[in-house]
């Protein structure tokens, strides 16, 4: 080693901000290169004729704390709001809307008048849902048998047939897995709704973005990042990694970089190819994890349409609704939804005109003010490598942070964080990486100080995120 003590973070995703602000903060000198032109990686918006767009709705839990420490860190938490209580809205086109609400009992009971009083589902489907959700609370996500069947076998075998797994279970399967409850690994399933439903009665109070995607990550990280003494290069792609005698030489569009330390921050994809040449094994390992689709749809009527914030859809091919007229800036008058698909593999196959026909009568269906409303402009957002199939098998092709070349580091929201691929997951991932990384070059993680990632209000599950 040179003495030299140079980090340098490939990806501008929350794991390599994550990753590349807590090197800095040891003392390391850090560069980050992104092959975009802005920062924020999977979670980012576009401006199209004077409206600004997310690429995809993102939401996450009160018990999400590493993100929600990192916004602080980055000064952009004011541009997020976490509900007071849990409360889906849940629309269908053949009944009346209910609003999913947890109670103030403790776990698992705080669900427990919500499911009771659930119109879409029988007294004896509420009764056997309840004894399901009761005996989730005694799996241990960790174990490597549940990584060995789906979600969807497991509750199909404590009586959940397709309709209740539709009606229910997959509204949270579905945005929170990325695949059906039916395909999903049940060490997945398990973690998700033992996480956000079913160990702390606030936990899976949902968060939302007031701002734009871009306002709350990408451009805040920029300023942080400087602030923090970190070079970064957008544009820039890096297509070889090699060892040298101090440590790495990292090739890309225009010349490279040296560093002691690398910390590897890419979609895993990306991050198969770049690995190829040092870790051929590992690199194998990681295509495995496949990858799953998420759609969005943005349609702008010319009238308010919906009076929910968001609303969950039963019976209907709208899975999830986002009113985000005020964040994107809609034409006054206008209402501007965003209509979110996951597990989207059919819709990623549909041109832009199909799923106009498809879902702006579904819209209209669902929603009674949208009927004789003018749809003033429709779009479709597509990520086809959304997030990695969270299937069973996966967990033993997640890796740790730690290579078996020292100094290499991997992160994103794949590697083995236990949480399926999340804001969070993606998060920890960085902070993870960092310190392996810092204990590479022997320097010593900062202390978590009033930006630290522990030391947030938001971290202490205090209720609410300042709402923008
Ligand atoms: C549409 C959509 C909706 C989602 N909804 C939610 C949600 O509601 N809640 C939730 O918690 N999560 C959600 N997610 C998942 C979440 O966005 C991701 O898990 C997270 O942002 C991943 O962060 P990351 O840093 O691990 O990877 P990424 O964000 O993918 O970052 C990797 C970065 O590497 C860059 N890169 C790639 N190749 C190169 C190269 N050769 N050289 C340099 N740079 C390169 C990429 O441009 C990218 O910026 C959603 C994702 C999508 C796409």
């Amino acid at each position: 080693m040179s003495g030299e003590r140079r980090v340098l973070v490939i990806g501008g995703g929350l794991a390599g901000i994550a990753a590349a602000l807590d090197c800095a903060a040891a003392g390391a000198r850090v560069t980050l290169v992104e092959v975009r032109r802005r920062l924020g990686g999977a979670a980012y918006s576009f401006e199209r004729d004077g409206m600004h767009f997310d690429n995809g709705q993102h939401v996450f839990l009160r018990c999400c704390s590493a993100y929600r420490s990192l916004l602080a860190r980055l000064g952009s938490e004011h541009h997020v709001s976490v509900q007071e209580r849990l409360e889906i809205p849940v629309l269908s086109p053949r009944a009346q809307p209910v609003v999913l609400r947890r109670g103030s009992l403790p776990p698992p009971f705080h669900l427990a008048g919500a499911l009771a009083r659930y119109p879409h589902l029988s007294p004896s489907e509420r009764l056997s849902a309840a004894l399901a959700a009761r005996a989730l609370t005694s799996l241990d996500p960790a174990d490597p048998a549940l990584d060995g069947q789906t979600f969807g076998a497991w509750l199909a075998e404590r009586g959940q047939d397709a309709h209740a797994v539709s009606v229910l279970w997959d509204l949270i399967a579905l945005p929170t897995l990325n695949v059906p409850a039916a395909e999903a690994s049940l060490a997945l399933g398990a973690f998700v709704f033992r996480t956000g439903l079913l160990t702390g009665a606030d936990a899976g109070d949902i968060g939302f973005h007031v701002g734009t995607l871009a306002e709350t990550i990408g451009e805040p990280a920029e300023r942080a990042l400087a602030d923090a003494g970190v070079q970064f290069r957008l544009g820039w792609r890096a297509h070889g990694l090699r060892r040298t005698g101090a440590g790495f030489e990292v090739e890309g569009g225009e010349g490279g970089f040296s560093s002691e330390a690398v910390i590897v921050a890419l979609p895993h994809a990306r991050a198969a190819g770049l690995l190829e040449a040092l870790l051929p094994q590992l690199a194998q390992t990681v295509r495995g994890l496949g990858s799953s689709p998420i759609v969005n749809l943005h349609v702008v009527f010319d009238r308010v349409v919906c009076e929910e914030p968001f609303a969950a859809g039963v019976d209907t091919p709208v899975q999830y609704v986002f009113d985000r007229s005020a964040a994107a800036g809609a034409p006054p008058g206008c209402q501007y939804l965003a209509v979110s698909l996951s597990a989207a593999d059919e819709q990623m196959r549909m041109s832009v005109d199909e799923l106009r026909a498809r879902y702006v009568p579904a819209l209209k269906e669902l929603l009674p003010g949208a009927r004789d409303a003018t749809v003033e402009r429709f779009l479709a957002t597509r990520e086809h490598a959304a997030t990695f199939r969270a299937v069973p098998g996966t967990a033993v092709l997640r890796p740790r942070p730690r290579t078996s070349v020292p100094g290499l580091v991997l992160a994103g929201s794949w590697t083995d964080t236990g949480w399926p691929a999340t804001l969070e997951g993606a998060v920890m991932s960085g902070h993870a990486a960092a310190a392996e990384a810092l204990a590479a070059l022997a320097l010593e993680p900062a202390a978590p100080n009033a930006h630290g990632p522990q030391a947030s209000t938001a971290a202490t599950g205090e209720p609410g995120a300042v709402p923008g």
